[in-house]
């Protein structure tokens, strides 16, 4: 039995110009920014938004469902700063704006016997014309959106990445099927942390396997940007903030999306899962926050790595569901005893039986025995002895771009209780314990 919902994806092509006028995809793009930062200024100024979209709809050199789409995109950023104070206010820029695109408007593609055409309007009456690249798989996503009822082309990005023209086109697929959550035969109970995801998978028979993922980087990035932003709040300065909000996050978003794609691989291999998470509402409850400034520092990658692994599995039909995350991070997965003296920090070791973990694995295993309990009929399996603990660390390549990201694979032999902080990535000689 499965269920069915709409998903999105964005499919990356290298553009092959053959029309002979790339420099306009250029010129567009820079239009693009004027339209955008023209609307922040009018806003800045008082205007009624109504009456700026009019007026920097009517003075732009753009197709006119493209200029809707950048002013659109200006009132979303605005909106994002006003709805969260703490964000940095949207300023302007002097450097090239995605040119966004209504599919069959904007652009348009054409499918051919062995490529796909393509036609951007970058100005008004002026097209760029030419081939996509890409991988076998991105053309068979395209053009099943393309001729599939059931699937829709969406609007795209026409941007220059690392000298590289690119089109980013959106698919949706409006019934993709995913399996029923409580036919699930693995489940995969989560833990996210600032600066690791541990996953265990249990059945009703017992523990198949788990794995730590480490991003310390993430932690590091975000604790840095928070420092630099309060000091700079504090000297008074607002206009260089946003560069540095800008950078945090396009990091923190590369990395999430990479750790997001590892861990849905690493699920896929076993029989029929679904992935449980801790409800994030109980969550942040449960955590002692200081200040405000604590709180969205410690809050936002678990809504958002939750979500990029919940998307991403749902497109292989994996459900996701969550639990009230009571206590998981102290109950002894092994004898059920809770306390909060089993756990500091990153270790584990029950008071009771005296059972010892990496504290992070050990609260996967207990969201997964958290879930089985929650079901009718359902057996929460007693377990004895656990698999040793693995670790991967994400990190990013001494020289060159975010999207390579190191990984580095170790297995930790014979757990023990100084196991966590004496683990050292061999790759890169540093600790990756506490
Ligand atoms: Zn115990």
């Amino acid at each position: 039995m499965t269920q069915t919902q709409a998903l999105t994806k964005t499919l990356v092509f290298p553009l092959d110009v053959q029309s002979g006028n790339e420099s306009l995809l250029y010129d567009a793009r820079l239009e693009c920014r004027r339209v955008f930062n023209e609307v922040l200024r009018l806003n800045y100024d008082g205007w009624d938004w109504d009456e700026v979209e009019d007026v920097v709809e009517q003075n732009a050199d753009l197709v006119q469902n493209t200029a809707q789409r950048i002013i659109d995109k200006a009132f979303d950023a605005l909106n994002n700063y006003y709805d969260n104070d703490d964000w940095g206010r949207p300023w302007y820029k002097h450097e090239t704006f995605p040119l966004r695109m209504n599919y069959g408007e904007g652009y348009n593609l054409f499918l051919e016997d062995e490529t796909v055409r393509f036609r951007i309007s970058a100005k008004p009456y002026n097209h760029v014309k030419g081939e996509l690249h890409g991988t076998q798989d991105q053309f068979n996503l395209l053009t099943q959106a393309m001729k599939d009822d059931d699937w829709h082309v969406g609007t795209a990005e026409a941007l220059c990445r690392n000298g590289r023209e690119e089109l980013h086109v959106t698919v949706t697929n409006e019934t993709a099927e995913v399996g029923t959550k409580t036919a699930a035969d693995t489940i995969v109970g989560v833990d996210i942390n600032e600066d690791c995801v541990a996953l265990a998978t249990l059945t009703e028979s017992g523990i198949e396997d788990s794995i730590v993922i480490d991003y310390p980087e993430i932690k590091e990035e975000r604790h840095c940007y928070f420092t630099m932003r309060k000091r700079m709040q504090e000297a008074g300065q607002t206009a260089f903030n946003d560069v540095f909000r800008d950078k945090e996050q396009r990091f923190v978003h590369d990395q999430l999306h990479t750790v997001s794609r590892r861990v849905v691989e690493w699920i896929r291999r076993f029989d029929s899962p679904v992935i449980v998470f801790e409800n994030l509402k109980d969550m942040r409850e449960d955590i002692e926050y200081g200040t405000r400034m604590n709180r969205r520092l410690h809050s936002l990658p678990f809504a958002k790595l939750r979500d990029f692994i919940t998307y991403k599995a749902a497109w292989h039909g994996i459900p996701s569901d969550d639990v009230n995350p009571e206590y998981t991070s102290q109950q002894c997965p092994v004898c059920g005893h809770t306390e909060r003296a089993n756990r500091h920090k990153k270790r584990f070791k029950c008071r009771e039986c005296e059972h010892q973990d990496h504290a992070d694995r050990g609260a996967g295993i207990s969201v997964a025995q958290q879930w089985l309990r929650t079901q009718e009929d359902r057996n929460v399996p007693a377990l004895n002895t656990l698999p040793q603990v693995r670790k991967w660390e994400l990190r990013r390549q001494a020289s060159g771009p975010v999207d390579g990201p190191t990984v580095t694979h170790h297995t930790v032999e014979g757990y023990q209780t100084d196991g966590v902080s004496g683990v050292s990535d061999q790759s890169t000689g540093r600790s990756s314990g506490a």
